[in-house]
């Protein structure tokens, strides 16, 4: 099948062929025709399966039929909201690529940056809004965004966007856009609270499910690591040093354990960066250039900033810290072995971790194959570490003197 026979119009080909796009990949196959027929969809897909053309192509092909508007004082007609600033970023240039013989523009909008520019961009008015729930609310809040003339509405990475805790902030979103508008909702996962979402915002949807949630590709081989949670940091070294070659990305859980490791990989000499919550957008943009440009070789991410990240030609995954959910490791693997290449999954399992790592394995119903041959093996009774509660007395000494925890992000 070509993008002709999905009767995409001449512009969208040319730019389609621009990029070196031969053929639709199976998202696009499914989704690009109900979209054009203007019909709501829920898509279950991941990231690297070209989704983001997806429901691009479509949207620049139904605003472009009617584009008669004077460029100045346009009306965002096309919203799509992400739950992470360098998604919307990567969505942004998705939709500057693929409109470029169009008259169609596309501004992208989040929080963490300076308003202005922003409020600049949209005065000059756009046919595409891009943006992360609380900016562009913000924005709206203060009368510079205009949803009155939104047609087509897109959640993407809807799982991620209510596990960050945004479901009221993109109610609210969808409240304040027409009630006529069509609503595209991608998703990694289609759990419960995400069908719950979409029976309440979307109508009669089209169904389309690309990934089968467990599938791991042929090409990834997975190793996996027993090892004491105290040697991690040195077994890391040590399979850097000998084994791990190539483009990396490292996972952990937090953000503290994002920096720490950096900082014990850059006193070892390793081009690295990181990504997580807290660092700036700036910060983040320029870690991801470095890494996608070559000058460094290892990135670390947490979950949550690295989803949806269009990052090529990884050569290996390393999961220092094992995730909890299994599907979070299906993507978080899927990210090696694209486009043919070999791609490897290195898992570090610690005794605490034996739960996850044997809920993984039941999940994909895959065997890991465990490579014992290495300097930190884990006693194979070693139980896990149980931290110990605080006293009663202290905390609520604490509470008592008023002192309110506040809650920190830890992605
Ligand atoms: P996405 O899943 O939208 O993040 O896309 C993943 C990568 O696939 C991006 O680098 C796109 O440029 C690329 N891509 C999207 N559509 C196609 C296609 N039809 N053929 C080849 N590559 C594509």
């Amino acid at each position: 099948m070509s993008f002709k026979d999905l009767y995409i119009i001449k512009p969208l080909l040319r730019a389609v062929a621009d990029s070196g796009y031969n053929e639709p990949t199976l998202i696009q196959q499914r989704c690009i025709p109900p979209i054009i027929e203007k019909k709501d969809v829920i898509a279950s897909a991941q990231t690297g399966t070209g989704k983001t053309a997806g429901f691009a192509l479509p949207i620049l092909q139904l605003l472009f039929d009617k584009q008669d508007a004077p460029k100045r004082g346009k009306k965002a007609r096309a919203l799509i909201v992400s739950p992470t600033r360098e998604l919307a970023v990567q969505i942004n240039e998705n939709f500057k690529t693929y409109a470029k013989y169009t008259n169609l523009r596309s501004a992208v909008l989040f929080g963490g940056t300076s308003i202005e520019p922003q409020i600049d961009i949209l005065k000059k008015g756009v046919d595409i809004l891009i943006a992360t729930p609380g900016r562009l609310l913000d924005l709206h809040k203060q009368d510079y965004v205009n949803l009155d003339y939104i047609e087509i509405f897109v959640l993407d990475e809807a799982d991620l966007m209510l596990d960050m805790g945004f479901i009221d902030d993109v109610k609210k979103i969808e409240r304040l856009c027409p009630e006529t508008k069509q609503v595209l909702l991608f998703s990694a996962t289609i759990p419960f609270k995400v069908e719950q979402l979409a029976s309440s915002i979307l109508k009669d949807p089209q169904r389309i499910d690309v990934t089968p949630n467990k599938s791991i590709a042929s090409d990834i081989s997975q190793i996996l690591y027993y090892v004491p949670k105290r040697n991690k940091i040195e077994l890391c070294l040590h399979l850097l040093r000998n084994t791990i070659k190539g483009n990396i990305l490292i996972f952990r859980r937090t953000k503290f354990g994002v920096d720490k490791l950096e900082k014990t990989l850059l006193k070892n000499s390793y081009k690295v960066d990181s990504i997580h919550g807290d660092k700036s957008q700036t910060d983040r943009q320029t870690a991801l250039n470095k890494f996608k440009n070559g000058y460094v070789n290892i990135l670390i991410a947490t979950d949550v900033a690295a989803r949806g990240i269009d990052i090529k030609e990884l050569d290996a995954v390393v999961n220092f810290d094992l995730p909890n959910v299994p599907e979070t490791y299906v993507h978080r693997i899927g990210r090696t072995g694209r486009a043919g290449n070999i791609g490897t999954a290195y898992s570090l399992c610690s005794a605490d971790e034996k739960t996850y790592i044997k809920n993984i394995q039941s999940s994909i119903s895959v065997q890991i194959p465990i490579e014992e041959n290495h300097p930190y093996p884990l006693d194979p009774k070693a139980k896990p570490i149980v931290h110990k509660k605080q006293g009663s007395k202290y905390k609520k000494g604490r509470k008592g003197a008023g002192a309110k925890k506040k809650k920190k992000r830890w992605y």
